[in-house]
């Protein structure tokens, strides 16, 4: 049987994770957050002392990685790594910029795309990253490009990290933004662009609930469940 696929990109903090997790739960489907796998490769990088701006130091890394992706009762993704739950870990502030730096390797790139190709065989699935639409998935059902301003995106991951008892201070998040998106977009492998068949969300200055429900009218409309 053909399994439905819903590709999800866009910037960091456009509230891609949450708003996808919620639609796939809405439809159904499984999520997938793409970024999970990047991140946990960035803390194995982090914990292996190699430089992550080192292509040759990283992917000598990636065949002894022992990566493993789980979900729970809940439907919800659990990264182990070396059979270690990784997944608290994995949200520290520091490691998304491991992340976005080993996630700029093609070799990196390369090494993940498999594992999620095959998801997307087997699953009906939401699945949110940069390249989902552009490179992973290319010929996906519904493709979603969600945005939204720097200062907005900044607003809400500083928000996040203050819940998850980090201190963190605005401008600094907001500067971390910036440069996460600069990396994301001109990098050579795989950089953040919108796909051409892809439709355009920009949730800036909407509450959750309302962004919510136009991604899944666009989802709907699209699948012709309207
Ligand atoms: O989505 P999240 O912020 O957790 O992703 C962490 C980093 O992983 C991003 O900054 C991005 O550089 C990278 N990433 C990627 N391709 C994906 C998902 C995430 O390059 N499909």
């Amino acid at each position: 049987m053909k399994h439905i696929s819903v590709a999800i990109d866009g910037p960091s903090g456009a509230g891609k994770s949450t708003l996808a997790r919620r639609a796939a739960k809405a439809l159904g489907f499984r999520y997938l957050d793409t970024g999970a796998i990047y991140r946990t490769v960035g803390l194995a990088a982090r914990d292996a002392g190699a430089d992550p701006d080192d292509p040759a130091a990283v992917t000598a890394l990636l065949p002894g990685l022992d990566l493993a992706i789980a979900f729970d009762g809940d439907d919800v993704q659990h990264m182990y790594l070396g059979g270690r739950d990784v997944s608290g870990a994995i949200r520290e502030n520091d490691i998304s910029r491991w992340a976005s730096r080993v996630s700029a390797i093609q070799g990196v790139r390369d090494f993940l795309l498999e594992t999620q190709r095959r998801f997307a065989r087997e699953n009906d699935v939401v699945m949110d990253g940069r390249d989902i639409g552009t490179v992973v998935l290319p010929g996906a059902d519904v493709k979603v490009f969600l945005t939204a301003d720097p200062e907005d995106r900044a607003m809400r991951r500083y928000r996040e990290l203050r819940e998850l008892g980090q201190s963190v201070d605005y401008d600094s998040v907001l500067a971390q933004v910036l440069e996460r998106d600069r990396i994301d977009t001109t990098r050579a492998a795989a950089p953040l662009r919108q796909a051409e068949d892809a439709v355009l969300l920009d949730t800036t200055g909407l509450a959750q609930e309302e962004s919510l429900s136009r991604l899944l009218h666009i989802i709907r409309e699209r699948l012709g469940t309207l």
